[in-house]
This record gives structure tokens, sequence and C-alpha cells, in this order.
């Protein structure tokens, strides 16, 4: 199929793009829906939608992305941002960051910026540095020609850096660099591929992603099956971007990803570490972990996690994960700060306390039982997705306190609230309180320990039970939504 036969699109959007044609396609001597072929793809004429039709303003731009369009456009480059930026500007919602492109190859950009350094092995980009503010810079990228070679992924692409390997970079920049036409099919989504040109402030849209925008829907650009197979990740995405915008995925993006999730299984571990941080510390994770379990894809990032919530315990689902979940968004949402470590502790709980009750049951002591059953779920874990020690170890951290959080006689309470990561792993225990698997005395004590005197903490520990367990542990059960939000960090 014709990567953008408009055949393709509902009825509805079909006319928004027909009449978004008519009325604003600049380029004359051209039927309003010509395709280009080039090779594989089909390419549309680009909508120009000049600047009093649409709401993006240079005042909504970060002065630092306009100081590279400005600069880039006075030495007679095109100019343009691109991707999420334009997507979220034509919103109304500001922007995460900036990305720009243009025709210039890397060394030309690099010549223009005092602070550029050229990164990336196969495709080369340039980082232009304002401070701690980084403006990236892409020239446009080409179609690749061999499906099989590899799509577009920043995290490979910024991997290695190597400012000064110049060995023959023209030889190899002939094959990935294209034209901006080229550049906007090989994205992923319509709405992923709008421009935002400085030159006369127009949106360009290849893909008819403005009419996309209006309707809510988020489209895969060309063949999904096709696309999905060149990268899987683009299923993650796909999930991410649908929960992050209220949209909904149009009906071909979604059929074919439930038969295609086992494809995540070959994207290496590194690279699916980054996506997990995207899909889950966006704001929006517990919409993407539900479209994700929707899909089947869930399984592929946490397998034994989807495991543990496929049965049900005591005839209750577990609700650990969708509680941390709505925490996170919380948090993320009023700008406190996340960390992965608190994220996995909590993806990874429901398998680790399973395996734990088993080699007790076996009997293995409990300070054993979880350094076993940690040990092995994360090694599991890093078969599908790598977990840096600089989050697994503060991860391990926060399961093993849950148990010395129930020990609080003699030192054990003032050696446990030194511990550095004592506020995470009572963090931990309040969401445990939520879904009913430890006490709310025990989390009670604990906050008000937090909150009191010297004095008043002697007191507090001189009146627990000499066993220190502070009172008897709950079976789990079900509890209503209490509306503290737990914090983590
Ligand atoms: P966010 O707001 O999350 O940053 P984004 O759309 O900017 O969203 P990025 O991952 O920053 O997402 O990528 C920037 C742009 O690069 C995308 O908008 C899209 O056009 C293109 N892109 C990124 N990843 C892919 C991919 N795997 N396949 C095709 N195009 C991609
Ligand atoms: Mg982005």
């Amino acid at each position: 199929m014709g990567a953008f036969e408009t055949g393709a699109r509902g009825a509805e959007s079909g006319v928004i793009i027909r009449a978004d044609r008519q009325s604003t396609n600049r380029l004359q001597g051209h039927p309003p829906l010509a395709l280009i072929r080039t090779g594989e793809r089909t390419i549309n004429e680009p909508v120009i939608i000049p600047r009093e039709q649409h709401i993006i303003t240079r005042a909504q731009i970060s002065e630092n992305a306009l100081k590279v369009l400005n600069r880039l456009k006075e030495a007679g480059y095109a100019s343009l941002l691109v991707g999420g930026c334009v997507r979220d500007l034509m919103l109304g919602r500001e922007p995460k960051d900036f990305d720009v492109v243009t025709d210039a190859r890397p060394e030309q950009i690099r010549k223009l910026f005092h602070s550029a350094r050229i990164i990336g092995r196969r495709f080369r980009l340039v980082h232009v540095r304002f401070g701690r503010d980084i403006i990236e810079v892409a020239t446009f990228r080409a179609i690749p020609r061999d499906i099989s070679e590899q799509p577009l992924t920043t995290e490979e692409e910024t991997e290695g850096e190597d400012g000064e390997q110049d060995s023959s970079p023209g030889a190899l920049d002939h094959n990935v660099f294209g034209s901006q036409e080229e550049d906007a099919v090989r994205r992923d989504f319509t709405v992923n591929a709008l421009y935002y040109d400085i030159h006369d402030f127009s949106v360009i849209d290849y893909a008819g992603g403005v009419a996309d925008l209006n309707a809510g829907i988020l489209r895969v650009i060309g063949d999904p099956d096709t696309r999905y197979r060149e990268d899987p990740v683009r299923m993650l995405r796909a999930v991410r971007f649908a929960a992050k915008l209220g949209f909904n995925l149009e009906e071909k993006t979604a059929a074919p990803i439930r038969d295609l999730a086992p494809l995540l299984a070959s994207v290496p571990p590194a690279r699916m570490f980054e996506e997990v941080l995207k899909l889950f510390h966006g704001g929006y994770a517990l919409e993407t972990y539900e479209l994700l379990r929707h899909f089947g894809l869930f399984q592929y990032l946490f397998p034994l996690t989807e495991k543990s919530l496929e049965h049900e315990e005591e005839g209750f689902p577990v609700t650990l994960v969708p509680r941390a979940l709505a925490n996170t968004d919380a948090r993320v949402n009023d700008n406190k700060p996340v960390t992965p470590a608190f994220l996995f502790a909590a993806m990874l709980w429901e398998p680790v306390r399973e395996q734990m009750g088993e080699h007790i049951l076996r009997g293995m002591n409990s300070h054993d039982a979880m350094f076993r059953a940690a040990e092995h779920v994360l090694r599991e874990q890093l078969r599908h997705v790598t977990i840096p020690k600089r989050f697994s170890v503060p991860m391990r951290e926060i399961w093993s306190l849950q148990g010395r959080l129930e020990r609080r006689a003699g030192q054990q309470a003032f050696r446990l609230f030194e511990n550095k990561r004592f506020r995470a792993a009572y963090d931990f225990l309040l969401l445990r309180v939520e879904i009913g698997e430890a006490d709310q005395a025990l989390a009670d004590w604990w906050t008000r320990f937090q909150t009191v005197g010297e004095n008043d903490r002697r007191a507090m520990v001189t009146d627990i039970a000499p066993s220190g367990t502070g009172g008897k542990r709950r079976r789990r059960r079900r509890r209503s939504s209490s509306g503290q939000a737990p914090s983590h960090g």
C-alpha cells in the first residue's frame, strides 16, 4: 500500500485533509493530492499552513532554539523545528525540548556555533550547548535503503560520542542524508512529522498530521506492519503518545500491535530501559500501563510482573503497580523528582514477594529469602530491560528495608532512619499499606517518628512491644483509595 493513501483514512479526517490541502497548498502546478514516489515509499505534496492559520508564535519557542534557527537561516540553510515540539505547540502544550532540522551537514552546522559538537556514529547530529540546555540539530535524513537497516533511534545515535572521528564522513553521509520530504516520511507518526519553518513561520505537513491532530488520531506513517517490523519500539511509542496526548490509535495503526508485540524481544535491553523511563516517567504512566497491557506489550517489558498480575491473590487483583504509577504521575505533575529505582522496585515487587514467600515456606530465613528472590528476579528482568547498577542497587535496598521497617526496637529505628534509602523505603511502605499488604499502624508509627523530636522518638521506641513487630500483619485485602498520594524519590 502507498504510504499515504488517503483511502486508509477515516472518512471524517479525509474531508479535513482535502479541505486543508486545497486552501493552503502553495506549490503551483501540482494537483493537491499529488504523490511523489521515492523508492519504496510514497510521499505527499506538503501542505503549507501559513503563520496566520496556526497558533504557533515565536514567544513559545525557547530563546536558545530561536538562536539556532535564526543562525542557520542567516547562513542560508533550511531551518525548521520538527517532531514532538511542533506537535505539542500545535496542541497548545509546552514542549519538552526543541529539535531542529536543516539541510546543512554536521560540519557546516558545527562551524556556525562555538559550542557545537558532533555526536553519533552512524547518523551524526550536532549538539549546540547553551549552559545546561542543549539544542539538537539534525540534517535531513534519507529513507533507509534496506529496511533491516537501523531505524532512527536517538539513543543509538547519541551512543558513543565521537566529535572527531572524521575519517571520511562524506561517503557515509551520502547514504544517510536526504531531502526534507524523505526526512518527513521516515518519521513514525503523522503528528510527529510536522515542521515549523523559521523562514516564514509556516507549518509544513507532509503526512496529514494537522488533520490527525485536530481529530485526536495517532496514525503511523506508511504501512504500520512494515514500520513496526523496521523498529518494534514504535509500538511502544504508539501507546506512549496515545496516552500522553489522549489520542485514539487509528484502526490500522492499532491492528498489528498484538501480533507483532513479540518482536520487542529483539530490542536491545539498553534501549528498552530508555523506553521504559519514557513510558513511565512522562506523567501518564497509569494510562500508558493500561494500554500496554491491553495491547499485550507489557509482558515484553516486565514478564515476571505480567505473570504475577495474571493470577489473583485471595480473590483480589494485585494492585501495587497501578497505585505506584498513579503516585509517580502525581509526582511528575507536581514537578517532584522521581527515580527509576523506585519505579523498578514497584514493578518487580510482586514477583519478588511471591518468590520470597516460597523460599520461606521451604524454611529459609527472611533475609536470605529476600536476597535469593531479588537476585533471581533481577537476573530475569535484565534479559529484557537493562537496569543500571546505580538504580538496581537502591531498588534492592528499598525491598530489603521493608522487613527492617517492622523491627524498630532498641537502636534499630534510629539506625534505619539514618539510612540514606529510608525515605524511599518509607514511601514504598505507604504504597503497600494502600493495597492492604502492610499495616496502617506501622506506617503511622513511622510518619509520627519523622515529625516528633528526639525525646518522643525514644518514648515511641520504648512503647513498642518486645517482639518489635508493631502488631500483627494483615492479610491482603481490598481497600478504598486514600486521597493522600505517598511520595517517593
Ligand atoms: P517527546 O515529547 O516524548 O520528546 P517526540 O515526538 O519529540 O516526543 P522523540 O523521541 O524526542 O519524540 O523523537 C523526536 C522525533 O523523532 C519524533 O517526533 C519522530 O518524528 C522521530 N522519531 C523518534 N523515534 C523514532 C522512531 N523510532 N521511528 C521513526 N521516527 C522516530
Ligand atoms: Mg522530543
